[in-house]
């Protein structure tokens, strides 16, 4: 059997980058008792070298089926890159496999097998009989031996076009993609001028279709620089991407773009790159010299830990109460009303009780219909000069909500402290 998944290319194939399949071999891929992570790692690198990755595809273990995605993958794209199957044991068919699909046999390589063989001698073992099987590589192939396991690696060129055959180890294929094939494939393709430089804007308190209503227009598959989404947990990541002979002049190929973005979605940014939402709200009240106290309820500390993970962090204090009853006990009033004015009640009792310049509070009581979650939730910041409120309602499962809970806690943060910096 095979999956494959066809991803969206980066930059428009024409746009001269060479573009490229990964086929990542192992029965126990498919089964799903190991994570593909080659691939992911081998998109990555790849595409900062400058290779346009069009196509992923997982085979087991099986010869015709390898055979079969090789041929396709060959006539999809401008090369074929396979982690796996290079091991000695008999369902180990890489070789034979690249060796059938470009109608050549097998041959041994005498300074291959002493290879092999040193390396065992280094561990002070004697060579097992079947580890002869990774001196065969396939005839008129590019071998390359592996310092860093017994597998040789190999390239052979169909029609044109190589196969780069990898170690289904990641830490052998890390270190010979690296040291090894990027260099190579550099040379190759002449990719000095397609490598690919991306910058991440990041976004909170805006829905994906609001942000794509805002910036729709700039996202063009196969613009260089291209514009793409990316949403998780509350956040909307903006990449744009450029490819450019150097990594200045793709900068200034990013940077108008970025000012338009910016321009656009206004104080919803909230950073860059690896800018957290709890990294950014610390530094705020950093500049201010400002400490903060944090009450949730139903988000359970969320948002607090988010900010105590940060050595040293703003936060002088962090409470839980999820309940309403306690709640009301804590406040010290005993009629007091739902929602927006117990929120604010709170925020203000953290700034002045705990001395700590600002009060977050974080409040939601979700309820349960038919297994999944309503939250009505309300969060409120009080500060010198500083007092905001914000509600909202969702339905969601559990974790999601205390999820957006936290972060919508620390985006209200986030802009009364913006405010205050611009009054
Ligand atoms: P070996 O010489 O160890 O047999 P190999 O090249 O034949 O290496 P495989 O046998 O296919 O590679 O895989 C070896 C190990 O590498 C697997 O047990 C697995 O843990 C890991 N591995 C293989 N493929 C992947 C992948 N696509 N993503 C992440 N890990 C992988
Ligand atoms: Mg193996």
């Amino acid at each position: 059997m095979t999956t494959q998944k066809q991803r969206g290319t980066v930059v428009d194939p024409s746009s001269g980058s060479p573009t490229c399949e990964i086929v990542t071999i192992g029965t126990e891929l498919l089964l799903g008792q190991i994570m593909d992570t080659n691939t992911t790692y081998l998109a990555q690198e790849l595409g900062r070298a400058g290779v346009t990755v069009c196509f992923r595809t997982e085979v087991g273990d099986h010869m015709e089926e390898i055979i079969e995605v090789l041929r396709g993958a060959l006539k999809r794209c401008d090369m074929v890159i396979t982690t796996g199957g290079l091991g000695p044991t008999l369902d180990d068919l890489t070789r034979e496999a690249v060796a059938r699909a470009a109608g050549v046999e097998l041959e041994f390589r005498q300074n291959l097998m002493e290879e092999i063989e040193k390396t065992f001698r280094r561990y002070g073992y004697q060579m097992p009989e079947n580890n002869r099987r990774q001196a065969f590589v396939p005839a008129g192939s590019q071998a390359i031996s592996n310092p860093v396991g017994t597998a040789p690696i190999f390239i052979m060129e169909v029609n044109g076009k190589p196969v780069v055959c990898l170690p289904g180890v990641p830490r052998e294929l890390k270190f010979l993609l690296r040291t090894e094939i990027i260099p190579w494939l550099g040379q190759r393709f002449n990719l000095s001028d397609h490598r690919l430089t991306y910058r991440v804007i990041k976004t909170v308190g805006v829905g994906e279709s609001k942000v794509d209503h805002l910036i729709g227009d700039l996202i063009l598959p196969g613009k260089n620089p291209e514009v793409g989404l990316l949403a998780s947990q509350g956040e909307i990541k903006i990449r744009i991407a450029a490819r450019a002979g150097s990594e200045q002049e793709a900068q200034a190929l990013i940077d108008p773009i970025d000012k338009e973005v910016r321009s656009r979605l206004g104080s919803r940014v909230f950073g860059y790159d690896k800018d957290t939402l709890e990294g950014v709200v610390d530094n705020l009240l950093a500049k201010k010299d400002l400490f903060l106290s944090i009450f949730e309820t139903f988000t359970g500390g969320l948002a607090a830990e988010k900010l105590h993970r940060l050595v040293p962090s703003q936060v002088s204090k962090s409470i839980v109460i999820p309940d309403e009853g306690h709640i009301v006990q804590w406040l010290g009033h005993s009629n007091m009303a739902k929602g927006d004015e117990t929120a604010m009640a709170i925020a203000r009792k953290l700034k002045k009780q705990e001395f700590s310049g600002v009060g977050l509070a974080i409040l939601g009581f979700p309820e349960e219909r038919e297994g999944n979650y309503r939250v009505k939730g309300v969060t409120a910041v009080a500060g010198e000069g500083i007092e905001r409120i914000y509600s909202w309602e969702m339905g969601g499962d559990l974790n999601t909500l205390r999820q957006r809970g936290a972060v919508i806690g620390l985006n209200t943060l986030r802009l009364s402290m913006l405010e205050t910096s611009n009054a």
